[in-house]
């Protein structure tokens, strides 16, 4: 035991037992994705990339994550982006299983030339929170990846939540102008290959945002992966 569970002893972020942050009960409800599906047609799909039919300009090539969402790690994610950041982050990572990470190891056969792109996060809320979740994410996927960190993407608007907005056309304006080009990297968007890294991936609508804006700017692919996937 270290000095510091002294202090703030830990406790789950599913059950609140005393102990672990991710408790041996509710690691097994962890559900790991099993189905691979293509981002717009939900059919079956190799690596789950989208399908040549179903790919349009400013469509994203593939969206894959480790997890398949739901309750638990709905807490866990929350926690790591409000509090408990590195610790719990540490506690999670420590626990998945290396063959769900080495299924993403198919990117390496795609490309040796990717770049790994966080979703960014607006300075105001980097200020606030200290960090970027989606960075750490990033972090995480890259000691297996092995692709360099790109910084191609500012957040120039405050977005809420999409699961707050009622209406399509409210999501819709929600997103719209969150992200524009890092203009520092212009020139290297132009025929790039990018994986945007998200915690979690629900109905999409924010990679989808930042997948339109890259290719916009020239890029010449962009996946999607992410802890989660809902
Ligand atoms: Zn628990
Ligand atoms: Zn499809």
């Amino acid at each position: 035991m270290f000095f510091t569970d002294l202090l703030f002893p830990k406790h789950c972020l599913g059950c609140s037992i005393l102990g672990a942050y991710i408790c041996p009960k509710c690691q097994r409800q962890l559900h790991y994705l099993d189905r691979n599906t293509c981002f717009y047609c939900k059919k079956a799909s190799l690596y789950s990339l989208t399908h040549p039919i179903c790919l349009k300009n400013f469509n994203i090539t593939g969206l894959t994550a480790i997890f398949s969402y739901n309750n638990l790690l709905k807490k866990i994610i929350k926690n790591i982006k409000y509090r408990l950041v590195t610790e719990a982050w540490k506690d999670l990572t420590r626990i998945i299983e290396p063959e769900a990470v080495r299924q993403i190891g198919f990117y390496k056969r795609i490309s040796k030339d990717f770049f790994l792109q966080p979703i960014p996060l607006s300075k105001r809320k980097i200020r606030e929170r200290g960090f970027n979740q989606a960075f750490l994410i990033t972090r995480f996927f890259q000691a297996f990846l092995d692709f360099p960190i790109s910084d191609f993407l500012i957040r120039v608007k405050e977005t809420l939540p999409q699961a707050e907005l009622k209406t399509k056309k409210d999501r819709y304006n929600n997103l719209r102008g969150a992200f524009k080009i890092n203009p520092v990297n212009k020139s290297k968007v132009i025929g790039s290959k990018i994986i945007l890294v998200d915690d979690v991936v629900t109905t999409g609508s924010t990679v989808r945002e930042a997948a339109k804006v890259l290719k916009k700017a020239g890029a010449a692919k962009v996946y999607v992966l992410a802890l989660a996937k809902g």
